[in-house]
């Protein structure tokens, strides 16, 4: 039903249909139900409102503004390409939003109405929910987090077009240019014959006791606390979550992160903000994606048009909890 995609288009069905590939099996049945559930009220010739897809984007009406990743995508009318070519309303939203819903839906942040959720991959993503609601801003670019600034003096030049932010600091990517950029102070240090490494490679090290990993690794945290505190003066959340791969490294950079909040933000929020690790892993932007979908119908009132939604929802939702059976990431 995809093969007449447009070819800006093709590639990220491509990546939706790999997502689904690597989906748990409770996962990939909402996800397919959710397809089934589009399709059907489609052929009802219901007007159907679903959140579609996720990835990593600034958008805007549907409107990719910019995404730095991306960037042939840059001005492209991605929801309107996506319900030509699948006959289907499509939404868009960035990926670290729809993750920061999902890990508020079923995730750390359960039961919070106000927090901060930051994924530290490749880049670092932001979103932030206040009182319930998603923020966007007035552009829908709000939560980037990751190019809030933290070294005002650097010379670290960013994808963005500014300097010193803190996704140059605590981004895998980040981790892997500080350890290539200090290890001329250690050297002892085993990365003086290392040819390619990961950001993976360098937490193993430092578990091992490498001093230049461990220095690296503290600077994560540094950066990051300072990110944090400001984060804490301004929004005053209830809980922070961190994720992404970078997140792994948590027991050699949450002491010194900690150590920057209570230092730098006020005493009384940076008591009250619990600062937690994720637990949907990458499944965290999904099920935003599908909480985001769910409220869309809700926002239609589908059920006064057809008396069918809220069965249906109640449906998908659970099929959703049934996912939620395996194994969480430590
Ligand atoms: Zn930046």
């Amino acid at each position: 039903m995809y093969g007449a995609a447009n070819p800006r288009l093709r590639p990220m069905l491509d990546s939706f249909f790999i997502l689904l590939q690597n989906l748990p099996f409770g996962l990939l049945l909402a996800a397919l139900l959710l397809e089934s559930f589009i399709v059907s009220k489609n052929r009802r010739e219901v007007e159907p409102a679903v959140l579609w897809l996720l990835f990593c984007a600034i958008a805007a009406s549907g409107v990719v503004v910019q995404a730095p990743n991306l960037s042939s995508l840059d001005g492209f009318q991605l929801a309107t390409a996506l319900t030509s070519e699948l006959g289907l309303a499509a939404t868009v939203e960035n990926d670290a939003n729809a993750a920061a819903v999902g890990e508020m839906w079923r995730g750390a942040a359960r039961g919070f109405r106000t927090i901060v959720c930051l994924t530290l991959g490749t880049g670092v993503g932001g979103g932030i929910i206040l009182d319930g609601k998603l923020w966007r801003g007035v552009n829908n670019s709000a939560g980037e987090i990751g190019h809030t600034c933290v070294d005002p003096f650097s010379d670290v030049a960013c994808t963005c077009g500014s300097r010193g932010c803190l996704e140059r600091f605590a981004s895998a990517t980040g981790i892997v240019r500080m350890t290539r950029e200090a290890k001329t102070r250690f050297p002892d240090s085993v990365w003086h014959s290392a040819g390619q490494f990961t950001a993976a490679d360098v937490y193993q090290a430092g578990v091992q006791g490498d001093a230049l990993a461990l220095e690296v690794m503290q600077r994560v945290g540094f950066y990051l606390g300072v990110a944090l505190a400001n984060l804490v003066n301004l929004l005053n959340p209830e809980m922070i979550v961190i994720g992404g791969g970078v997140a792994n490294g948590w027991n050699l950079f949450a002491d010194e992160m900690r150590k920057q909040v209570a230092e730098r933000a006020f005493p009384v929020p940076a008591a009250q903000v619990k600062i937690v690790r994720a637990e949907c892993g990458d499944d965290a932007g999904l099920l935003g994606a599908a909480r985001l979908g769910f409220d869309s119908i809700a926002a239609t009132d589908l059920e006064s048009r057809g008396g069918f939604a809220q069965k249906d929802r109640s449906d998908l939702e659970e099929a959703v909890n049934t996912g939620r059976g395996r194994p969480r990431p430590q």
